[in-house]
């Protein structure tokens, strides 16, 4: 079933709270000038072609190592509005992430701060730099205040069934100097986090051992 004109297409920016249409497409929020803090993201996806046609309701269900935008949206913390025979409601992304939506609900937008570039991390290590499924995905929003993390939201991708919140990693970094030996013990930390799994792109042994890594490169902007 397609929902392309459903009227799931709206995307607005007010107040920096970004509210993005179910049915918009990967390339229309990776065009968009109010969001480019999310264009790193979007660009890491697939190919061009298969962003033409994905959206952003779509990308919340795809089975892992895919789905970084969802990965993306809970860093963000995004709220999913859903709609089905009950009415409508609102429910956190992680809850989705989770739980999915109950049968003959649907996916109508999801709205979310959107972050300051400065406050934004993203990264995502993959085999080649297109078209290529997540080995670790990482997207984070830290807030420093005077010299120590006052708040830290960490997600990652291609560490589990479905992306996780690193809480191990985010308790490690708040109240701490966002400095380099923080960010490391936060990212192995986040190993206690992460149950990477064997595919085709890396084995879990592999996932286990550069998933620290990838996460330190992610908030030290180290990323490739
Ligand atoms: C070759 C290839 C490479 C890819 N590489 C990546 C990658 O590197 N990274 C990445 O993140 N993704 C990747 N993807 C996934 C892609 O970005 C899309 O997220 C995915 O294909 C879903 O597409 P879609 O939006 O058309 O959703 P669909 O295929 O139409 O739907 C996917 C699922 O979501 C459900 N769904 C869709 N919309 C709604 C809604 N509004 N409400 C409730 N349920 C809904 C559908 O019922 C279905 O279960 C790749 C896909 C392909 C084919």
């Amino acid at each position: 079933m397609s929902l392309r004109h459903a009227g799931l297409g709206g995307l607005e920016v007010n107040g920096g709270r970004a509210v993005v249409g179910a049915a918009v497409t990967l390339a229309r929020l990776g065009r968009d000038e109010r969001l480019t803090v999310l264009r790193p993201v979007v660009e890491s996806i697939a190919s061009p072609t298969i962003r033409n046609l994905a959206t952003v309701a779509g990308n919340l269900f795809v089975r892992q190592p895919y789905g970084d935008l969802a990965v993306a949206l809970l860093a963000l913390d995004a709220e999913v509005s859903v709609e089905g025979s009950a009415g409508k409601a609102s429910r956190p992304v992680a809850a989705v992430l989770e739980d999915g939506v109950a049968p003959r609900q649907l996916v109508t937008a999801v709205a979310f701060d959107v972050p300051d570039p400065g406050r934004w991390f993203y990264t995502k290590a993959m085999r080649r730099r297109q078209n290529s499924a997540s080995i670790v995905t990482v997207a984070a929003v830290v807030l420093v205040e005077d010299g120590q993390v006052a708040s830290a939201r960490i997600a990652l991708g291609g560490a589990g069934a479905r992306p996780v919140r690193a809480v191990s990693a985010e308790a490690a970094l708040t109240g701490r100097p966002f400095d380099r030996p923080h960010v490391e013990q936060a990212a192995h930390a986040a190993l206690d986090d992460a149950s990477p799994f064997d595919d085709a792109y890396a084995s879990a042994w592999y996932g286990r051992r550069v998933l620290p890594v990838h996460v330190r490169r992610a908030l030290l902007g180290e990323g490739g």
